[in-house]
């Protein structure tokens, strides 16, 4: 039996190395749902070569060029927000690979933990928005999440096999991004066209601002809590330039483990589809003669001051991160149409993080509420 894949923004970075992974391996895997925002050509592509029986596009625009182009291949399409959610929870797929960038995923990804779904999480912004919600709604419901990001991904293939054993703490590498040792007089002048050349991976925009702010790091320190539940004190950021070391785990007595491999997103893809099983590939192998020295050094948070906010709103807990994370999609979004400096970004998250009304215990309302405020809060700021 083929592995049912549903790919939620499968036109993006994520989604598109995913379906290379499939391509590779036919025998095991299909592909049953695309999904995209409004790239309404490279989804009918993509629904042409790999065949699946739904497509959604979110943007109801473009719902006639994708459905005049596939109707006739027998691949039903749907459009708009609430297909998402409706496909999410059906019976027609295996695996959902949450890959839509941003708060947008989170309600196609609740959809299907509410059904008990296999998870293959790319969104962490879903577990940084509703964290609590989402892990409890796993819990009640049987559903798993099987982490994509590359540095939980190696946290998850240090546990296993451990699950018995405390951990001690969680270490998260980052690669510092391209501007790694520069101080704010720098970083006060440059633009979106260096921020977006990102040294080690290849991404979609909105990440690659985030690894060069160190809000990435910020967002990942709050899916670690949730994915592996973490006390806050457990979970350690340390710069590490070469992207070779993915993540580390330290257990009760002091051993550390740490899994490796070339910066490439493909690998954990691959893991997180065909969990538990490791399958050959030929891409390119990582030794260890390449890379002489792999150096450590703490994060610069004066500098870099959004992964100093992100921890602060881990530590705060309720709605914080989920302002957090409204703020700065929304400074992201300004920095890259060039409305707003880079430092500025850090300045609008941090007045937003003191304006919006603290919640401890947000219902799923109160997260959709804190979401526009923040939102619509952290606009104001931006003339
Ligand atoms: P991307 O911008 O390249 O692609 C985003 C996808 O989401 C596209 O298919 C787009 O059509 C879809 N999308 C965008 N807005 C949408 C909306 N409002 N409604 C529905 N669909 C929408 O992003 P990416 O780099 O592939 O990242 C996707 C997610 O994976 C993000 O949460 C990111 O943090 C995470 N992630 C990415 C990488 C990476 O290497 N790219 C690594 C780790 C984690
Ligand atoms: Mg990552």
């Amino acid at each position: 039996m083929k592995k049912r894949i549903a790919i939620y923004g499968s036109t993006g970075s994520i989604g598109t190395q995913a379906l290379d992974v499939i391509s590779q391996h036919p025998k095991l895997f299909q592909v049953e749902i695309l999904s995209a925002h409004s790239n309404a050509s490279l989804l009918i592509e993509q629904s042409l070569k790999f065949e699946p029986n739904m497509v959604i596009i979110s943007d109801e625009k473009k719902y006639e060029e994708v459905n005049n182009a596939l109707a006739s291949k027998g691949i039903k399409v749907f459009a708009g927000e609430q297909s998402l959610i409706e496909l999410a929870a059906s019976d027609s797929y295996d695996v959902l690979l949450a890959a839509i960038v941003g708060y947008a995923g989170l309600s196609s990804t609740l959809a299907a933990a509410e059904q008990g779904k296999t998870i293959a999480l790319a969104n962490k912004e879903t577990l940084v928005v509703a964290g609590d919600l989402v892990t409890e709604t796993l819990k009640q419901k049987g559903a798993r999440i099987i982490p994509v990001d590359s540095e939980h991904s190696a946290i998850f293939q240090c546990l296993v096999g451990e699950h018995h054993n405390p951990v001690s703490k969680v270490i998260l590498t980052a690669s510092g991004g391209p501007f790694l040792g520069k101080k704010p007089n720098f970083l006060i002048n440059v633009k979106k066209d260096h921020a977006l050349q990102h040294p080690n991976w290849t991404m979609g925009a909105k990440i690659t601002i985030d690894s060069a702010s160190l809000m990435n790091k910020g967002l990942e320190m709050i899916e670690a809590k949730w994915l592996f539940g973490l006390q806050n004190e457990q979970i350690e950021v340390i710069i590490h330039p070469q992207s070779i070391i993915h993540s580390m785990v330290e257990f009760a007595d002091g051993s550390v483990k740490a899994q490796m491999g070339l910066p490439d997103m493909k690998l954990p893809i691959q893991y997180a589809l065909a969990f538990p099983d490791r399958l050959s590939n030929n891409w390119k192998r990582l030794s260890m003669k390449n890379y002489p020295s792999l150096t450590f050094e703490p994060a610069d948070i004066k500098t870099f001051r959004n992964l100093a906010l992100a921890s602060q709103a881990m530590f705060t807990g309720g709605n914080a991160p989920c302002v957090l994370n409204a703020a700065n999609e929304i400074v992201v979004d300004a920095f890259l149409k060039n409305k707003i400096g880079f430092l500025e970004m850090s300045d609008i998250i941090e007045k937003t993080l003191e304006k919006i009304t603290f919640i401890e215990k947000p219902s799923l309302h109160d997260y959709v509420q804190t979401n526009q405020v923040a939102r619509d809060y952290a606009q104001s700021l931006i003339k």
